[in-house]
């Protein structure tokens, strides 16, 4: 028995990266999974993992940046699970360029996904959330906090996400739901695999502790805010970046 034992999460993003990481570490405090991604093929690759495990992964594909798909993806968790206790917003893009040179379609698409996509699942899901005194942990960034050259559009999606978890614990605190972010400075993922060795100098630079993280240093504090042992924490912005932001 875990002490996520009988509660059912929905993590976005969840076939790599931190997300994967995220719902690793739920369903191993015994939360049942429900992964949200894109890609089937990578969902099916990642469900083996956890079966391997004992662990319970539904994998269900959904762009969480279109309204009506979610709406559809919350009548089918409606009727295979019935409801959900944990909503994790994990999934989010970069198409980095200075302002100059950034596509329209570059702001559009990380705003539908990273910023869309947040709004829709905490609007369609939160009847279900109120019902249950229920726990949203977005993921921000560090970048949507201090911004940073060549990321307008990630910046803005990601201090839009702050504005909405601070605005949605005063909105939804009064029905027990409790809304906290976790903002990550630079993570070893596939996100950050892309940059060039020049960058990733130079943002070690600015780290004092002198590494970048690891998916599990975000997925131990996601774990944090969505269990018992922060009952009384809403609004919060945890900043998980190895003193960059000092
Ligand atoms: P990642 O490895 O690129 O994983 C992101 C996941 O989101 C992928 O599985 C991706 O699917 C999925 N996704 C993309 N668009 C989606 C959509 N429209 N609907 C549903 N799922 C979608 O990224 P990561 O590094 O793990 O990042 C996870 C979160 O942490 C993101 O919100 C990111 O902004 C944030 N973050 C990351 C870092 C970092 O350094 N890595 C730092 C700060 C914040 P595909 O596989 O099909 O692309």
């Amino acid at each position: 028995m875990g002490v996520l034992t009988g509660k059912t999460a929905i993590v976005t993003g969840a076939s790599r990266g931190i997300g994967k990481t995220i719902a690793m570490d739920l369903a191993a405090s015994g939360a049942k999974i429900i992964a949200v991604d894109v890609l089937q093929d990578q969902l099916i690759e990642t469900q083996k993992e956890f079966n391997a495990k004992d662990f319970q992964y539904f994998p269900y594909v959904c762009d969480v940046g279109d309204y009506d798909k979610v709406e559809e993806f919350h009548k089918k968790v409606k009727q295979d699970h019935g409801s959900i206790d944990i909503l994790v917003n994990n999934a989010g893009i970069t198409r980095d360029g200075l302002i100059m040179r950034m596509k329209k379609a570059d702001w559009d698409s990380v705003i539908h996904v990273n910023l869309t996509g947040v709004f829709n699942l905490c609007k369609i899901f939160s009847r279900m959330l109120m019902k249950k005194a229920g726990i949203i942990v977005n993921i921000s960034s560090v970048i949507g906090v201090m911004g940073n050259a060549g990321q307008v559009n990630y910046s803005a999606s990601k201090a839009g996400v702050i504005g909405i978890t601070k605005s949605l614990a005063k909105e939804l605190s009064k029905k027990g739901v409790r809304v906290n972010a976790v903002a990550p400075g630079y993570i070893q993922t596939a996100m950050t695999d892309k940059l060039s060795d020049e960058v990733k100098e130079e943002m070690l630079k600015n780290i004092p502790l002198g590494k970048l993280g690891a998916p599990e240093d975000i997925s131990k504090v996601v774990s944090f805010l969505a269990g018992p042992d922060s009952s009384y924490m809403t609004g919060q912005v945890l900043i998980v970046d190895g003193g960059m932001c000092i």
